[in-house]
């Protein structure tokens, strides 16, 4: 509704603009200038979950004052998981995983090992497509349960709790959350893990965010993110952090 709402604004004014600009009372390139803002702007608000924009996501715990943060992983479970899932045990950390329905699909054993070990798990849509942002509200929904689906099939679960594909949401996110009922989870600190290469830069970049009630994105399809994790939870610990899974540091249910 809000965003109907701006968006009718802006294309009243831009009308408005056009307008002007053709009677000659302003300049053709302060209306091209406002259109490429606005396109920045919902280019912006449509590829960050944190600002809220489009869909009310969940992405840290302001409310938190002791010194707890949350780890997620998005894009799991692979056989790399495993990986991952020593490292967590070796310091007694819980964390998220949102997971893909094909890579559930395809590793139902890791998996089940996520929740075993006293991990949460999420929806991370089944295909994990670039296309979010252009999908129609029935195929996003078809996405979403379908992972849901195949959860529950391979572990007896009903995931609540959803994570948005590259951070992308639209106004057809929305409808289609609020269609099945489920929640979507952001992050507070986006670690770039599966985008830059020097894990230094990306420990950095983590440790200068660090604040109680953060949430921390990571991937545990990447390889290098063992030992960044390793790194981060070592970090942690020498700097009393308590790790909480997510769904604990957040206050919410998991699973319905
Ligand atoms: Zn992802």
């Amino acid at each position: 509704m809000r965003f109907k709402i701006i968006n009718t604004v802006i294309i009243l004014l831009l009308f408005a603009g056009l307008v002007l600009a053709i009677f000659g009372f302003t300049s053709f390139w302060y209306v091209l200038s406002f259109i490429v803002f606005y396109l920045l702007f919902l280019l912006t608000v449509s590829t960050n979950v944190r600002f809220n924009f489009f869909v009310n996501s969940i992405s840290e715990n302001p409310g938190i004052k002791e010194k707890q943060i949350a780890i997620s992983f998005d894009d799991g479970p692979v056989e790399n998981t495993l990986e991952i899932l020593k490292v967590l045990e070796k310091y007694n950390a819980k964390a998220g995983f949102f997971c893909i329905g094909k890579n559930i699909k395809k590793n139902p054993e890791i998996f089940r090992k996520i929740l075993t070990k006293g991990h949460l798990v999420g929806n991370h849509t089944y295909s994990h497509t670039r296309k979010m942002g252009a999908l129609s509200v029935s195929t996003i929904v078809k996405e979403i349960e379908d992972c849901n689906k195949i959860a529950e099939e391979t572990a007896g679960i009903k995931m609540k709790l959803f994570r948005p594909p590259f951070g992308i949401v639209s106004p057809k996110t929305k409808k289609a959350l609020q269609k099945i009922d489920m929640l979507s989870i952001g992050w507070s600190i986006r670690s770039f893990d599966a985008v830059l290469s020097s894990e230094e830069i990306i420990l950095n970049r983590i440790k200068k965010r660090l604040k109680p009630g953060a949430v921390i994105l990571l991937h545990d399809n990447n390889a290098k993110t063992v030992n960044i994790l390793e790194q981060l939870l070592l970090f942690l610990k020498n700097n009393q952090y308590e790790v909480v899974r997510p769904d604990k540091l957040l206050e919410i249910n998991a699973y319905s």
